[in-house]
């Protein structure tokens, strides 16, 4: 007897595997999906390690083989079993990131029919075991389902285990089927021949009346097929309503067509080839080359501004590594995973790339995955939870824009890190990482600085032009502002450079990392802002819907006439959101077409390309955003960006304020002059002296570092030490807090009896004390070692722990 140590998809199996006894009949491997008896139920497992002998004395044994070929790698088990116990996650969900998608489905029941044997008798059957067998030998094979209908549900699962006991019927499982249907999109067509189409379009014209349906019915009139809603909406008519009028007078009709959409369409793309390599670029290159070539796992970090080239390094790394018969995974942000990113790389290695991206449809993830794991694509590229993809002969990782938020998964099980999970499966497979970013995480820096890593730098952008500088930045003085009487959203300075650039026909983008329009809402009589009652933060208004919304659980109430407290009509809305700059910049820049861009005007599915595609033809002068904006755009049209206010991030309670602040306003800046035009950036704060701020308005990395690593070393924050988040939410707000402070004496005693250097702060409300109508408190520890410690400790339920958590807010 052989013996396997399965991961089974129940919530009740924590960290730990479960043994299992191997049939005879059935071959298992490593990494291979079973299903297996746990409890009165079967469950999907994952087999991790084959052993002679059990780790508990009863073992039950494997019920059947879900797939023969193995799911995860060998890499892949190891990498999961790391992410369970340093993550202190259940091992499903670790081992469930690497499995394909869609996976996790229940098993369905079949009944099949066995030969007779020689001596059986029918008469010893009772009348509903003969019924039962006469249907599974008619069909051959039903699922119990079928036999639940005609029998009864509780008698069907007794009567087929006695036909299976007495040698009749055998049973087997199967999946359920993928839940995803064919896509299908709206389409519209006319409902009449053309001719008259065209008659009635002139009829309305006359009359001067409904202008736009007139024009929506002379562009059908010209199509010779049914057209994408989309289409129509881009090319003459965003307004579905005029359809649907045109619809009710039988001129037009919708239609759902059925389609199949490829991750990638070749067709608009042309194959590009290598450039000549500027010689930042060539040492660079060289060094990964080497590495390479040594096929030992390294990781560099390759630190240039915006422009300097880094992708072109990516892509000539990821040629080499090809070359060598190998394959690579390149890691985006979600935010910067559009068709311009893919095309990059598609144009660069056609019809070897794969994209795995969140709006693909489950069925299209999935035969995505298929391929991918038979090696078809020689380069993945994806967001975050594309590390996992089953690439084979994995030689290269690209992490780009490694300093983002987004590579954290922090809101459910695993709360794992990318680039630390890509530097271990980089360790467990001897693949080089590539850590590219104009601003890297201070963590990074440190390690590449100890030579933990190796630092590559591209000091200077790639521009046509000779050795172009970075845009000049000006740190504009709020409080200067207000002394001069000016209380607008935009200063002098700002305002005269944004009328100037339009006027030049140039384009601006304003930035300001808040979306909607009055921040919070206030009454002026008795003081009571506007919260939602589920989470603790006020509420935001939105002008475009006329709606208040929680940017927590994104409830939406109507806006009260009177304060819901002292009942007077006092409601004033304080605060601005990208909405209300929009709003300001109307009023201001009445001859600019404006832009927003935010996650209230991205709603669909094809609206980041749409409205990147309508600025970048130039139908609008200003564009107005939250943090999208600073992402990765090229737009050489851009000469100014104004960011409205660098102050948001800055007054967040929490050791990374200034690093994000830095971050961002760097991201932003190299927004502007990506063209030939040249560019400037203007910067509003009242705190303009803050070193995030002095440092990335000179581009200066390296006195942003210096100061933060000060920082971070006299209050031995990471990376000089680790921070485990330990958070217990209750309705019971007193209850809460006792259960947070019992728990801490709890550690507490432990850290003592242990020896351990480990600091426990708190309990203290979390930043968003009531979240979803449970209240948070938090328990932070600090020190060394903090998984290994926590792993030995139960925590009672409804804690969540969160090991090196992105902020303390
Ligand atoms: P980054 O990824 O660092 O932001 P990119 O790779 O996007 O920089 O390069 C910026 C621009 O310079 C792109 O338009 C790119 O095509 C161009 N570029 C990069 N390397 C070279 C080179 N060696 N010669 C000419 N143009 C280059
Ligand atoms: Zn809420």
């Amino acid at each position: 007897m052989r013996y396997a140590e399965v991961s089974v998809n129940s919530p009740i199996a924590q960290r730990r595997t479960f043994s299992y006894a191997i049939p005879a009949e059935l071959g298992i491997d490593v990494g291979q999906a079973v299903w297996v008896p746990f409890g009165n139920k079967l469950l999907q497992g994952i087999v991790l390690e084959l052993s002679p002998y059990p780790a508990v004395e009863e073992t039950r044994e494997i019920a059947a083989v879900i797939e023969p070929r193995p799911l995860l790698s060998p890499a892949h088990v190891l990498l999961a079993r790391w992410i369970s116990e340093y993550y202190l996650s259940p091992l499903f969900d670790a081992v469930a990131l690497m499995l394909p998608p869609g996976f996790e489905r229940k098993a369905l029941t079949f009944v099949s029919a066995t030969s007779i044997p020689g001596d059986f008798d029918p008469s010893a059957l009772t009348p509903e075991q003969s019924r039962a067998l006469e249907l599974v030998r008619r069909r051959g094979k039903v699922s119990l389902r079928h036999v639940e209908k005609t029998l009864g549900r509780k008698k069907a699962q007794a009567i087929v285990s006695q036909l299976v006991k007495r040698g009749l019927a055998t049973r087997s499982y199967e999946l359920e089927s993928v839940k995803a249907g064919p896509r299908v999109e709206p389409f519209l067509s006319l409902a009449v021949e053309a001719s008259e189409a065209r008659q009635e379009a002139a009829r309305l014209r006359e009359r001067g009346r409904a202008i736009k349906q007139v024009r929506l019915l002379e562009y059908l009139a010209q199509q010779t097929e049914p057209v994408p809603w989309a289409e129509v909406r881009q090319n003459v008519n965003r307004d579905k309503a005029v359809a649907d009028a045109l619809v009710r007078k039988g001129l037009v009709t919708w239609r759902q067509v059925k389609v199949r959409r490829e991750p990638i369409s070749y067709q608009d793309i042309t194959p590009s080839p290598p450039l000549t390599l500027t010689s930042a670029q060539r040492s660079a290159l060289e060094a990964i080359k080497s590495a390479l070539a040594e096929g030992k796992a390294q990781t560099f970090l390759l630190h240039g501004v915006t422009g300097s080239g880094k992708t072109e390094v990516y892509l000539q790394a990821l040629a080499e590594v090809i070359g060598r018969g190998k394959r690579g995974i390149v890691l985006v942000p979600e935010i910067a995973l559009t068709p311009q990113t893919i095309e990059r790389f598609a144009s660069r290695f056609p019809y070897r790339v794969a994209v795995l991206h969140s709006k693909l449809s489950l069925g299209e993830q999935f035969d995505e995955w298929q391929r991918i794991r038979d090696g078809e694509f020689d380069v993945v590229i994806g967001a975050r939870s594309a590390i996992f993809a089953p690439q084979p002969e994995l030689g290269l990782i690209v992490i780009d824009e490694e300093q983002e938020w987004t590579y954290k998964q922090d809101d459910k099980s695993p709360r794992y890190h990318t680039r630390d999970v890509a530097i271990r499966l980089a360790g467990m497979t001897g693949a080089v990482v590539i850590l590219g970013s104009a601003t890297p995480d201070v963590e990074t820096f440190y390690h590449a600085q100890r030579g933990d890593y190796h630092l590559l730098q591209l000091p200077e952008r790639v521009t046509p032009r000779d050795g172009s500088a970075m845009p000049q930045v000006e740190v504009v003085d709020l409080r200067e502002e207000l002394k001069a009487g000016n209380r607008s959203l935009f200063s002098r300075a700002l305002s005269q450079s944004v009328a100037q650039a339009v006027a030049n026909r140039e384009q601006v983008i304003l930035f300001l990392n808040r979306r909607g329009g009055a921040t919070f809402i206030q009454c002026r009589s008795c003081g009571f802002v506007l919260g939602c009652k589920r989470c603790d933060v006020p509420l935001t208004y939105h002008p475009a819907e006329d709606m208040l919304v929680c940017h927590r659980c994104n409830h939406r109430t109507p806006a009260p006439q009177a304060c819901p407290r002292c009942l007077r009509r006092g409601i004033k809305f304080l605060g601005i959101g990208t909405q209300k700059l929009e709003q300001e910049a109307g009023y201001s820049f009445p001859q600019a077409g404006l832009l927003r861009w935010d996650s209230d005007a991205t709603r669909g599915k094809h609206s980041h390309d749409e409205i990147l595609s309508r600025f970048r033809r130039h139908q609008a002068d200003i564009l107005i955003g939250t943090q999208m904006v600073a992402k990765g755009l090229d737009l050489p049209l851009v000469t100014l960006v104004g960011v409205v206010s660098a102050d948001i991030a800055l007054n967040l309670p929490d050791f990374r304020a200034g690093e994000r602040t830095f971050q961002l306003l760097s991201q932003v800046a190299g927004r502007a002059g990506r063209g030939t035009l040249g560019g400037r950036v203007i910067i509003q704060t009242y705190a303009p002296e803050h070193y995030a701020i002095q440092a990335a308005s000179r581009h200066d990395y390296a006195s942003f570092y210096n100061q933060e690593i000060d920082y971070r070393r006299q209050l031995r924050n990471p990376p000089f030490s680790r921070l485990a988040c330990l958070v217990y939410s209750h309705t019971n707000d007193a209850w809460c807090q006792r259960q947070a402070e019992r728990v801490k004496r709890q550690l507490a005693q432990e850290i003592d009896s242990q020896g351990l250097d480990i600091e426990l702060i708190g309990p203290a409300p979390a930043f968003i004390h009531r979240l979803r109508g449970r209240f948070r408190w938090q328990l932070i520890l600090r020190g060394w070692g903090l998984s290994e410690f926590l792993s030995g400790i139960t925590l009672p339920q409804g804690w969540t722990v969160d090991i090196d958590p992105l902020g303390l807010v």
